[in-house]
């Protein structure tokens, strides 16, 4: 292979061959090419992009870099759900045991977080004894009894993406479309469920900030999952704002504990429904939309979501019992309002900017290798298209008094709000790309 021809190639604009990006992917994953070339090769990508032929097959090639988890041991229709990032984005611990209270066997594998977005294992590892290293049996054999089980990422699943992301992160290549749609995907089929339902965020939380690039990447992802051979479809939601009233880890586990049991915050709640509605369709656990909806409903009345839920958390090592009393668990050493300084709606927020504070607070990591502390973050007392007297109290700081500077977060947050005269609200759900039946069944 002649690398530096594949990088003029792309350079110029062409299109690469299924077989040039294979071996492309396979001489770099096993070190073969050094990395300056392969950051020019990314650069060229990141300039010209990708055809939907050029990007399945870098979503292929990356997939078949390490293992593929094979589910066929467990019953039933596989759906897996996954979101391109957010803030305060705690949906996954509320829709895995939602579903799996009807039926629909929900085998996760989830990441942490990093920057401004939060990672569903550092959110479950804010319960006390949860743990998510379960051996690969033990993970199924999970599944097959209650219906969901969640473990981190194994070491063997795409070392290709790893390794791509690692020099996409220093070379300024990460905000490529192609390339997150590739990264996310080969990942997402190398977990091996048989559907999969995409939460695409848009938004000043998410890496598509305009509705276009958001349906692009929707569309881009929809169509790699369905040549690939699996049921895709994506909802675009929106990360104008975070979602739901809480960010931080073990604040989270808390608003997700309200939630299963019906007294969540609007907006998350209704992305919930919306997305478990899809799944419960792709696993053909209803017939149409609005049957998945009064089910679900029902589940998070009649306590059955939550029950469900503190079933996976006993299977998981943590303390179900602390569930039911959670909010005593969240002690920190100063909780500080942030008050409003003038009266209006809450036109905006910048709802990247507010992740990092709660990243500053420790709720987050700028570096993989940081350590988090569960229990601070930030509570939203109010949201945009919401009005404030002055005085009001907008937000709630959760803080432990690490290395933050916590008048710092305070002015930091009330810079990232707009207030004004205009009564704005953002649409949650932007668009929906596929549907809970489009793309076949049988995999590649
Ligand atoms: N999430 C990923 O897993 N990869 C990307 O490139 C971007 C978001
Ligand atoms: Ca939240």
């Amino acid at each position: 292979m002649d690398m530096v021809a594949l990088i003029e190639k792309k350079r110029d604009g062409k299109v690469l061959s299924e077989e040039e990006i294979k071996q492309l992917i396979e001489a770099y994953t096993k070190g073969s090419i050094p990395d300056y070339q392969m950051s020019a090769w990314l650069m060229a990508v990141y300039i010209r992009g990708m055809t939907e032929e050029e990007v399945t097959a870098l979503t292929l090639a990356m997939m078949h870099s390490g293992d593929q988890l094979d589910l066929s041991s467990i019953k039933g229709i596989k759906v897996d759900k996954h979101s391109t990032g957010g803030v305060g984005d705690t949906t996954s611990l509320i829709l895995g045991p939602l579903v799996a209270s009807l039926g629909l066997p929900v085998a996760k594998m989830s990441g942490r977080g990093l920057g401004h977005t939060g990672g569903t294992i550092d959110k479950l590892e804010a319960i006390p004894g949860f743990h998510v290293d379960l051996s690969e049996e033990d993970f199924k054999e999970q599944v097959n009894r209650d219906g969901l089980a969640i473990i981190g990422q194994t070491g063997e699943i795409t070392p290709a993406d790893k390794k791509i992301y690692a020099l996409r992160d220093v070379t300024g290549t990460v905000g490529s479309l192609p390339l997150i749609a590739a990264s996310i995907m080969s990942k997402k089929l190398a977990a091996g469920s048989d559907a999969i339902c995409l939460d695409v965020k848009v938004g000043s939380g998410a890496f598509m900030k305009t509705s276009e690039e958001a349906e692009k990447l929707a569309e881009t992802m929809v169509a790699i999952g369905h040549r690939a051979g699996r049921r895709t479809m994506a909802v675009i939601s929106d990360m104008s704002q975070p979602l739901g009233r809480a960010i931080g880890n073990a604040l989270e586990v808390e608003e997700a504990i309200e939630t299963l049991q019906g007294r969540g915050p609007d907006d998350l709640t209704e992305l919930v429904l919306t997305l478990a509605s899809q799944m419960l369709l792709m696993g053909e656990k209803a017939k149409d939309l609005s049957q998945a909806r009064s089910m679900l409903i029902e589940q998070l009345k009649n306590g059955q979501a939550y029950a469900s839920f503190k079933t996976f958390v006993k299977d998981q090592g943590g303390i179900a019992e602390l569930c039911d009393s959670y909010h005593q668990l969240i002690k920190v050493k100063e909780k500080r309002d942030v008050l409003s300084p003038k009266a209006g709606f809450i036109m905006s927020m910048d709802a990247e900017h507010i992740g990092l504070q709660a990243m500053h607070l420790g709720a987050g990591r700028a570096k993989k290798e940081e350590k988090i502390d569960p229990y601070v973050g930030l509570v939203l007392h109010r949201k945009i298209g919401d009005w404030v007297n002055v005085g009001d109290r907008l937000c709630t700081i959760y803080s432990n008094h690490h290395e933050e500077n916590i008048e710092t977060i305070e002015e930091e947050i009330l810079a990232s709000l707009s207030i004004g005269p205009e009564l704005r609200v953002p649409a949650l759900i932007h668009g929906v790309v596929g549907d809970a039946f489009s793309g076949k069944t049988s995999k590649v």
